[in-house]
Parts: C-alpha cells; structure tokens; sequence
C-alpha cells in the first residue's frame, strides 16, 4: 500500500509518500522564512499554496510511483495555523477528487509519535515532542495518546526564536543559538521552571534579555539558555517515565535537532536502563513522510473522511484522536 501525505501545520509545506513497512518513497519540502520577525500565518498559507504543486511532482517524481499506484491521501488536520493548515486541506481534497482516492486525517502530534516509533522500534517509548509551536511530553494510555506534560506559555522553539530575533538576529533562533553555545564555558544563573509536569518559557526569556543588558558573554547566555531550557525538558521527561514505569524516549519536533538536548535525554534514559531514538533531521522537523505513515496505519483501521467533513481543526489536541491501530 501507497500513502501520500500532506504537511501544512506551520511554516513548513512538505509532501511525502510511503509504503508498507515505513518505507520512504519520497520526499519534498519547503520552508517559509519570514524576512523579519516571526511568522506570519497568511503569508505562510501563500508560500504553501504556491509551492505545494512543485512539491508534488518531486516527491512523485522521486518515489516513482504514478498517481493511480497510490492509495490514499493523508492530510495533517490540526494542531496548527489555520491559514496554513487550510492550504494543504485543500491540495489533499483536490488531489482525492481527482485521483478518485480517499482522504485521511492526521493529527500531527500523533504523527511525530508514529513516525519515530516506527523508526526507532521502541515500541512503548515516551515522546519528548520539542517544536516551534509545540512542547509535549506524550505516551499511549487507554487507547489514546496521552499529554502527560507540556508547556503552559510558549513552544520552546519559539521562545528560542524570540529570544534570538529579540538579541538582533533571524529565525530560526534554535540552530544559530546551538552554534553560539558551543563555545560559552560560564553557566549564568537564569530561572529554571518546571511546574510538576509542566515547563514555562517566559520567565526565562526576560531573565535572558536582562542579563543580555547587563552585558552577559552572548556564547555563555546561549550556553547557559540551552542548558537551563534542555534540563527543564529533561526533567519532564525522566519524571513522566517514572510514573508511567517507561524506559524509552524517542524524540521529535525541529528543536529535537539539537545535539545538546538529544545527549541529555539520551543520558537520562540510559541512567534509567532504557534507550532513547531521535530520527534522522528532516523526519525530526515537521514533513510529509509522518503525515503519510500515521495515514496508511489509520486507512487500514478505515479512517477516512469525505471532503464535506475534511475541514481542520487548529486546536485538536493529542488525546482527542482514536488510535485503535494499538
Ligand atoms: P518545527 O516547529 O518542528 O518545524 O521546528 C522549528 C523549530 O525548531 C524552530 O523554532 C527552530 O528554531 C527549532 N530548531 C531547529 N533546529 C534546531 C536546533 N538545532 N536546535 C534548537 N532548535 C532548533
Ligand atoms: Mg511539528
């Protein structure tokens, strides 16, 4: 069985085909960058819609496979920007129209699981899902995929963003800040919050500005940011694993890049006798592969909605879908 699978949620349109067996047929993505500042969801929607066509024939074009060899059409229907996630409803209904093949929804925090399920073999592991928007601690539970942590402000990649456009540079702020931090060598004390489960970023955030003003090393602010940010989801993590008696995390989300933080979960996982599996990159950061995998597991479970009820839904949360393929 063939799925092809549509990414829209935010800033990134991605296209990607699968077969049985997570076998990954294709692949094209593209990524919005804001000239200034950070992103701006109709302006998102329009880089999407332009871009999705091209994206389409590459990843055809790389998976080799022709339209009527595929035979679904899977569609990432919420968390999300509704701009952005209503530009690639609409390719995924124009696609099933055309090609006479079902949709499916997908919600992409279940995906990110899927995906490096999947991959990893960690069948019953823990996600640390660290995005832009997004910043989840999740495992399976009663049939459903469960928020056993999260962020109660921002995702950590945006504040990373915020923090980095705020200090006079360009998103994305995750990336630039990791090759900061590697050469800072001071831990400079900044606010570490973690709330039971729970982690907050703003307090953090004007902790780091401050401390900017007050003329802070910029390698030892990086430095000493990743490590206070990464620990805090390091500690959501460990303490979701003990209550849950989970040895194995796996890792997702464009932030889940990042080397420090995949080294401190990978230590804490060890020190606890499981393992821990981050995907390669650019399955790690939103894609089409993920939103073609969790689409082919739930069409074989006969998941499949008409174009009249394919409308999104940008708030849907993780423990709102049926995930009867477990
Ligand atoms: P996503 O929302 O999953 O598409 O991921 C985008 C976010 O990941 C942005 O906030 C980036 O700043 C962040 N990001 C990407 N690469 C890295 C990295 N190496 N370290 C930290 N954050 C990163
Ligand atoms: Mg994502």
């Amino acid at each position: 069985m063939v799925v092809l699978g549509i990414e829209s949620t935010a800033h990134t349109a991605s296209v990607g085909i699968v077969a049985e067996g997570t076998e990954i047929l294709g692949l094209a993505s593209d990524t919005y960058l804001p000239t200034a500042g950070g992103i701006h969801p109709r302006e998102a929607a329009n880089h999407h819609v332009e871009v999705f066509p091209d994206l389409i024939r590459r990843a055809l074009a790389e998976a080799k496979v022709r339209p009527r060899e595929i035979e679904a059409i899977a569609f990432a229907q919420g968390p999300g920007l509704g701009p952005c996630l209503r530009a690639g409803a609409t390719v995924a209904r124009v696609l099933s129209l055309a090609w006479d093949r079902p949709l499916v929804p997908v919600n992409h925090c279940v995906a990110h699981v899927e995906i490096a399920r999947a991959l990893s073999g960690l069948d019953d592991a823990m996600l640390l899902y660290a995005s832009g928007g997004n910043t989840q601690v999740i495992a399976h539970g009663s049939g459903r995929y469960r928020v056993l942590g999260e962020t109660l402000d921002i995702g950590i990649g945006n504040f990373l963003d915020k923090l980095w456009i705020a200090l006079g540079g360009k998103f994305p702020g995750g990336p630039a800040i990791e090759s900061l931090a590697r050469e800072g060598t001071e831990l400079l004390s900044l606010p570490y919050l973690v709330h039971g489960m729970d982690v907050a970023f703003s307090g953090l955030y004007t902790a780091a500005l401050a401390l900017d003003r007050a003329g802070a090393d910029r390698a030892d602010l990086a430095y000493s940011v990743e490590c206070t940010a990464y620990s805090m989801l390091t500690e959501i993590t460990e303490r979701a694993l003990a209550h849950r008696h989970r040895r194995d995390v796996v890792l997702g989300g464009g932030v889940a890049c990042n080397e420090r933080l995949r080294r401190m979960v990978q230590e804490m996982a060890e020190d606890r006798g499981g393992r821990s599996f981050a995907p390669p990159k650019r399955l790690c950061v939103d894609n089409g592969i993920m939103i073609a995998w969790t689409g082919l597991l739930a069409f074989r479970e006969g998941m499949t909605t008409t174009v009249e009820r394919s409308g999104v839904e940008p708030r849907q949360r993780t423990d709102l879908v049926r995930v009867p393929w477990r």
